[in-house]
Formats: C-alpha cells, structure tokens, sequence
C-alpha cells in the first residue's frame, strides 16, 4: 500500500478572498459550487475513523493539513471540533496543520491551535501593494492589513514559536524579489516558500512569453542571489530542497525531486479527490473514475486500489525529454499540473522547464564558486 504522508482537509469550499490567480475559483473548474460550504459533523467523525484505520495500516506517520478554500470559514466551533476529533483518533505524532489566508485568525481559533498543537501557515505574497495586487476581498478592498493584524495576533499568542509554521507567497514577476523576500521575513515567519503562478502548455503561466523563456526562473535566480548573500536568512524551503537534492539530498516536499508523495485530498462532502491543483489543466481533472468519499469507504481500500496507485505512479515525469534530463533528479519534471497539454496530456516537461534549469544552473554556479560538490 502506498503510504500516505499528506492529507489535505477541505473544512470549508468557499473563500472570503478573491485572488485572481486561484486555480479553485478563477481557472475555469468551478466545481467547487456543487459542495457544501462546510464539512459536515457527520463527514468530519467518519474522516477521523477512516484515518485512524488508515494510521494503523500503514504503521508511518502523515500530516493532516487544512486546506480550503479558506479552511477557517468552517466557524471556529467546527474548527476546534475537528481538531479536538482528529486529535483523539490519531496519535500525537501525526501533524495537524492549518494554511489560512489568515483573515480569521482570532484569539479563539489560536487557543484551538495551541491546545491541538496545529502548524500555521499563512499565505502572504509581500508588501502591501505587491500582496494586495491578487489578494483582494470580494468587494475589492486590499487584504494585506488584515493578513499582517492575524499574523501580529499570532505572533502575540505564548505559543507563537511552536504555532507559527510559515509564510506561503505566490510569484508575482513585476515584484522585487529583494522586497518580496525582506518584507516575508518581517513578518517573523521561520520558514518562507514560494509558489509559481499555475499554467500548463495551453494556458501559460502569467507573465511568461512562451514555453522556453525564463521571466520566472531569472526571478528565482535574484530570490537565491538576495537569499545567500542573507547573513540572517529565513528558510526558504523551495531552494533549500533544490541545493539538498543538488547535494544528494532529498527534498521536504512535493514539486521538486523525484521523490514520490502520498497525498490524499477529501473534499468537503466527503469525496477524495487527487491534488487539487490539478483543477488548473482541465475541468474534473482532479476527480477519480470512482466517487470515493470516507462516509462510504475505506480509506485503507482507497489507497489500496489500483487506480490510486496510478494516480500516485503519475507524479512521475514520462515525457522523454525529462527522462533523458541531466536535471531530473532536482527538477523532477515539476508539478504534473504544470504539464498538461490537450495535444500530449501530462507527458510534457514543465511548463516552467526552461526556468528550472536556469535556476539549478545558477545553483550549480554558486556551489562550484564555494567549492561545495554539486
Ligand atoms: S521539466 Fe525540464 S528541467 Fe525538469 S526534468 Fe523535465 S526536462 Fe529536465
């Protein structure tokens, strides 16, 4: 059986932002509209069992991350129940965590965190005009004041340093990556990642001219130049993972790497879906040929089928050109979302190809300079 070591939670499926770039709203899949807005008590108990069982099976560890939409829209009544659920079912080394947009980040929700010893992570793309540029609410009013008074909350709570996981941005090219960086470490986050705009090769990723242009990999290069010239560098997990596998080491996390995750995705009626952020290449691309949910199977069943295995078997690149890449092993092929074409599917490198290997070549450069094998 595969061993799961992620399992996203959908507590919520709406979201009271309106980023202009999510691929859960804004990229044509809206099925989103046919789930409940909340998970429902009964679905929230029959999740907690079937994961308990799915622990027990696999005998390793995962984390359950909540995810929506924004996942606080569930109340922090439902919140705290689900936490307090989750954390009875499983054991304490399981990790619980929470990737909010931070709006609703009260004092109660931060009890709840603190009492279930849930990881936050809070998505922030930089300064206030960069952040409020593709963050704002429905009305159209900058979230970005708002985003820093949940972080300045948190950062107040007794637990900050175990609460307190991380920021998450997303690349905006017109930005400075200098400002983007030192604004994200002002926020007394520990770690900082960093995500690339969603596209495949019908769709192209904001900001690039083509397939083999490189806007986002020259802007990855000065991130790295601003991130090792740091004295006092926050981590910023995306290149951290890179110069590991760079040195022969392996990565933390999904889309870098030939390292294969587990991941297991219950939407918020229950249903288990692959990754989400396939919802970026096509409609539906994220659903099974079955209609699991975990208020009618088992989950140990689920992750035991043949067809979850080919799911996990496609994170795998299978276009020839990443087989035969000298980059394989640190690229990985990226994220299969940001594969996908209509003419070859998800055989395809990267979308973002050409800028990965300008980025592991800059890498390359820098441990060379240091005389660090790479
Ligand atoms: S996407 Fe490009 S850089 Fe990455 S493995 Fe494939 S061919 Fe190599």
């Amino acid at each position: 059986m595969i061993a799961i070591d992620t399992v996203l939670v959908k507590l919520a499926s709406r979201c009271n932002l309106d980023c202009g770039y999510c691929y859960v709203y804004n990229m044509g899949d809206d099925g989103w509209k046919g789930q409940p807005k909340r998970m429902a008590p009964d679905v929230v108990r029959a999740l907690a069992a079937g994961l308990a069982e799915l622990r027990a099976a696999q005998g390793t560890d995962f984390s359950v991350v909540f995810h929506g939409g924004e996942p606080l829209l569930a109340g922090p009544g439902r919140f705290a129940e689900t936490c307090g659920l989750l954390r009875r079912a499983l054991p304490r080394t399981c990790g619980l965590h929470l990737q909010t947009n931070g709006l609703l980040l009260s004092d109660a929700v931060l009890a709840t965190c603190a009492e279930h010893e849930v990881g936050i992570s809070i998505s922030v793309d930089g300064p206030a005009d960069v952040h409020d540029r593709h963050r704002p609410d429905k009305a159209g009013r900058g979230s970005h004041s708002r985003v820093m008074e949940g972080i300045r909350r948190l950062r107040a709570h007794p637990a900050a340093a175990t609460l307190f996981s991380g920021v998450l941005a997303v690349i905006d090219l017109a930005a400075d990556p200098g400002e983007v960086y030192d604004s994200l470490k002002d926020t007394g986050a520990p770690g900082i990642d960093f995500l690339y705009r969603d596209g495949n090769h019908d769709v192209l990723p904001v900001g690039k001219a083509g397939p083999l242009s490189t806007e986002y990999g020259a802007w990855m290069c000065r991130l790295l130049d601003v991130y090792l010239r740091d004295r006092h560098p926050v981590p910023v997990r995306v290149l951290d993972d890179m110069l590991k596998l760079l040195l022969g080491g392996v990565s933390r996390k999904e889309g870098v790497g030939l390292e294969a995750y587990g991941i297991l995705v219950v939407d918020t009626d229950g249903s288990v879906n692959k990754n989400d952020t396939l919802k970026s290449a096509f409609g539906n691309a994220d659903r099974f040929a079955v209609e699991w949910s975990v208020a009618t199977h088992d989950l140990r069943q689920i992750v035991g089928s043949a067809e979850f295995a080919a799911y996990h078997r496609a994170q795998r690149p299978s276009a020839p050109a990443c087989l035969a890449c000298p980059d394989l092993k640190v690229c990985g092929g990226g994220m299969p979302a940001h594969r996908w074409s209509t003419r070859n599917g998800f055989a395809n490198p990267s979308v973002f190809c050409a800028d990965q290997q300008r980025l592991i070549d800059a890498m390359r450069s820098h441990l060379a300079r240091n005389r660090l094998a790479a």
